[in-house]
């Protein structure tokens, strides 16, 4: 997704560009790649000489979530953001060390559906992560 998109997006559905929500996905299409926590890009802008409540960038996140412009991941107990950077349906690998993430939109989902079905529930989401180190961490361990 390039920033005409996202901005399309936004607009569509009734959100107006603000300078924070400028600011936020700047950062997130910088690195389109890489989970950031709500201090991450609140350090990210700092550098850009903006400032960021955590509170501003929580609400914002939620906005840019609700119309579907972001993944979200978890480490340590704290949030994890990242923009989508696909329509489809994925899953990321994500490294342990830094936070890089590769999205891949291959889903076993027959096999899901099969194990739903024999216990009797009919399947509506997945959610599945593969987590490991990057070439670059790896050889840092
Ligand atoms: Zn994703
Ligand atoms: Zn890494
Ligand atoms: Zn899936």
């Amino acid at each position: 997704m390039n920033l005409d998109d996202v901005y399309g997006i936004l607009s569509n559905n009734g959100y107006k560009l603000t300078k924070q929500r400028k600011i936020l996905l700047d950062i997130l299409i910088k690195y389109p790649n890489l989970f950031l926590s709500a201090e991450d890009i609140q350090k990210k802008a700092e550098y850009k000489n903006f400032h960021l409540d955590l509170s501003t960038i929580y609400r914002t996140i939620n906005i840019f979530d609700n119309v579907n412009l972001i993944c979200k991941t978890q480490k340590d107990g704290s949030n994890l953001y990242k923009i989508r950077t696909t329509k489809k349906h994925h899953h990321h690998l994500i490294c342990k060390k830094c936070g890089k993430a590769v999205s891949f939109d291959f889903c076993p989902s027959d096999i899901f559906n099969h194990i739903a079905d024999k216990n009797g529930f009919v399947l509506v989401e997945d959610k599945i992560e593969l987590y490991g180190y990057c070439n670059k961490c790896s050889n840092t361990l």
